[in-house]
């Protein structure tokens, strides 16, 4: 893969950068000679005190700056991409994949099947370690990139090779030895493919994962177990069973289980289930205690009982008696959260003077009957929301849409849905600014 120069996105206000004049646009050649080829070399080479940076200006010219610094101050830059030199691609074909469940015909980057240490270091995107050369192996260990998140799915090798269609996919076992010689992490997840790498599979897998988590310095920190997504698109060929709400309640009971034994062993679960099997099996979600720092949350694993948590105290802090210009809001979430949330709604319309209406839709877009709100598109925002009073703004949880981005999975914008039903959204991003629209918004 050829490295690319790094484009620059963003210039940070009063930082070094700003004062020596990058612009976006502009474009890192190399510093100290050495060419960047990701967002972790880039923050490796500055980590010095004299910089000599080759720069690419918008019109083609180059320059070179030199830099005088603290060796751990950074330079106020942000960049388009975090990889100068293109995407580590993924060399499996899991029926499962969420790539290939997609419709056709949207635009390419849609199709792009990450499986990237890089994104998985800097981001905590889950990768399979399959394609990795020994090139790559021996930067993950120089450069210490731990932890990194990994899609395990299962133990024993046939099992493995078979979900993940690729026959280096057998080498697991020896790859998380390799991260426990040398004092590095990982978090863990198993996508359950009912029928595949449930039962007996799934036990086996996590007793494994489990015998590494040992020491000060576990090398599998934590491991999710997360139900297999499958929507309409997927090929009717496939292996593949959805999770059913039987096989939830089985999943659940032979997973606390196994909790129950690591708690003993461990004093820590390990393990924990996705909010989603919750869901599916129609019980209630673990307590808040059970998801002790929350080492998955990233994975739908506690998310729900965090974002209530969060609720109450910021509602605590913010939500007033009354307010005087009275508002009326639309609150436009995945039908999979409508029971969890209705306590904070009507907390919410406790408020004299605000009224919150909550909307939980279902996906018909990706054809599931219970949807997490990330999943939701901007079609089905417009099938569920199209006739009706939707007050003065419809609160829209930014988890739908693509990170930095207006635009949901579908490739739709917030501007196009916003501009069809006539109505302003807001995109919230936290707990706070789901508060502060309700307050605020409207204030003129
Ligand atoms: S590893 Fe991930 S991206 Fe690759 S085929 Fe499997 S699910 Fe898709």
């Amino acid at each position: 893969m050829s490295i690319q120069p790094a484009l620059i996105s963003k210039v940070i206000a009063n930082s070094i950068a700003a004062e020596i004049g990058f612009e976006p646009g502009d474009a890192i050649v190399a510093i100290n000679g050495n060419q960047p080829r990701d967002l972790i070399d880039y923050q490796f080479l500055c980590a010095d005190e004299y910089l000599e940076i080759e720069v690419l200006d918008t019109q083609g010219k180059t320059h070179y700056l030199e830099i005088e610094k603290d060796y751990d101050e950074g330079l106020g830059l942000e960049f388009e991409t975090a990889l100068f030199d293109g995407l580590i691609q993924c060399n499996n074909h899991c029926p499962f994949c969420f790539i290939d469940q997609q419709p056709p015909g949207k635009r390419d980057s849609l199709y792009l099947k990450d499986d990237d240490y890089r994104l998985s270091f800097l981001y905590g995107s889950y990768l399979t370690l399959t394609n990795l050369t020994q090139k790559e192996w021996q930067r993950i260990e120089q450069m210490r990139l731990s932890p990194l998140f990994v899609s395990v799915h299962a133990t024993e090798p046939n099992v493995r090779t078979q979900l993940l269609k690729n026959t280096r996919a057998g080498q697991i076992k020896e790859q998380l030895q390799w991260f426990e010689s040398r004092n590095l992490q990982i978090h863990a997840q198993v996508v359950v493919c009912p029928g595949i790498n449930d039962g007996i599979h799934l036990e086996r897998t996590l007793l494994d994962l489990a015998s590494f988590h040992k020491g000060d310095l576990p090398a599998v920190i934590s491991a999710a177990v997360v139900p297999v997504g499958l929507t309409r698109f997927r090929p009717q060929e496939d292996e593949l069973i959805p999770v059913s709400k039987e096989k939830a309640v089985e999943v659940i009971e032979q997973v606390q289980s196994i909790q129950a034994k690591f708690q003993q062993q461990f004093g820590s679960n390990v393990a924990w289930l996705a909010d989603e099997w919750f869901l599916i099996a129609e019980h209630d979600l673990p307590p808040e205690s059970h998801y002790e720092d929350y080492p998955q949350i990233g994975n739908g694993v506690g998310s729900i009982r965090l974002f209530i948590k969060e609720f109450q105290q910021t509602a605590k802090k913010m939500l007033p008696s009354y307010i005087e210009t009275p508002r009326n809001f639309t609150w436009v979430v995945g039908n999979a959260v409508a029971k969890a949330f209705q306590p904070l709604v009507a907390q919410l319309n406790a408020v004299e003077g605000l009224s919150i209406n909550l909307v939980a839709l279902r996906s018909e877009y990706w054809g599931q009957d219970i949807t997490v709100t990330g999943l939701l598109t901007g079609q089905d925002i417009l099938a569920g929301l199209s006739g009706k009073d939707l007050g003065d703004g419809v609160l829209l949880p930014s988890l739908m849409l693509k990170h930095g981005d207006t635009r949901f999975l579908d490739d739709l914008t917030v501007e196009e849905i916003s501009k069809q039903l006539n109505i302003p959204f807001f995109p919230v991003a936290s707990v706070e600014e789901l508060i502060n629209n309700c307050l605020r918004i409207g204030n003129g």
